[in-house]
């Protein structure tokens, strides 16, 4: 069965996407079948694997709502083993709708339950908010992963989101665990960029991840060409640091990698 692994943060820019394209890409280029959700009406998971949003007309939120089925919506991407569900801008009215629906919070769960098995991974990719959409994702995963940007005010809100997580391990998914906190846009010359991550490891010791997603210009220029930064460039910094975070991720989960030979392992 499929480990569900959702992407949140409600601060937005902080590197949700980015991590959810990269990190897909990097598991399936480990072989590991993935399947990327989009969840976000801006669409950005859609877009950065090369599909056109406007031309999308149904998403995980008419799988939520009307029950339409989840594998019927999957697309291919470029990438053999990561396929992407993706979304459209008509999200956006989604929550105001869900809300009188009985079990809201466990649609996506229910919507993904089908299709669980054809997968290894599946990454969530979650909006900027804790609206009924998100929570859908944090009650369906088994875990999430929290980008954190090197930055002024990184802790800023997480606070948040730890308290909304302890009320949905209380009410609707003791199982979610926090894979992670991540630290992106990390920059070496930037004593802030170090003071955040001194900061951060001090507060969250344990739960955050070795490795440190740099900031670097192929993966915020990767989603212009439509595809994850390690097709548009394998070799480069972003592209090897989220392929050492697959990798610390599947060492986690209790999986063998010692046969895996990463780029960037031979320097
Ligand atoms: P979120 O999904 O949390 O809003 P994004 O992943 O879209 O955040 O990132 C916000 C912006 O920062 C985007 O323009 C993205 O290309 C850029 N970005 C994210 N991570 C990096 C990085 N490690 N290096 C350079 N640019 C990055
Ligand atoms: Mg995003």
């Amino acid at each position: 069965m499929g480990k569900i692994i959702a992407i949140a943060n409600q601060k937005g820019g902080v590197g949700k996407t980015t991590t959810a394209i990269n990190l897909a890409a990097s598991l399936a280029a480990l072989e590991f079948k993935t399947l990327l959700v989009d969840a976000d009406p801006q669409a950005n998971s859609t877009s950065g694997l090369g599909f056109n949003p406007k031309t999308i007309e149904n998403s995980i939120y008419e799988c939520m709502v009307d029950g339409i089925d989840a594998q019927s919506l999957i697309l291919k991407s470029d990438i053999t083993y990561l396929d992407l569900l993706p979304s459209h801008i008509d999200l956006v009215g989604a929550e105001v709708e869900m809300i009188n629906l009985e079990n809201r919070e466990d649609k996506m769960k229910q919507a993904l339950k089908p299709i669980r098995d054809n997968y290894d991974f599946i990454l969530i990719d979650c909006s900027p908010s804790l609206g009924l959409i998100t929570i859908n994702a944090l009650t369906a995963s088994d875990s999430l992963i929290v980008p954190v940007q090197c930055e002024y005010f990184a802790l800023e809100g997480l606070g948040k989101l730890l308290n909304t997580i302890k009320i949905i391990q209380s009410r609707l998914n003791p199982e979610l665990e926090i894979e992670g906190i991540l630290l992106t846009m990390y920059d070496l010359r930037l004593r802030l960029s170090n003071q955040v991550v001194e900061e951060v490891k001090m507060h969250f010791m344990s739960m955050v991840f070795d490795t440190i997603i740099p900031r670097n210009i192929r993966l915020s220029e990767s989603p212009s060409f439509g595809v994850p930064a390690i097709v548009h460039d394998a070799e480069s910094k972003g592209s090897i640091s989220y392929l050492n975070l697959a990798r610390e991720i599947l060492v986690k989960n209790g999986i063998d990698v010692s046969k895996i030979q990463l780029k960037g392992d031979e320097r």
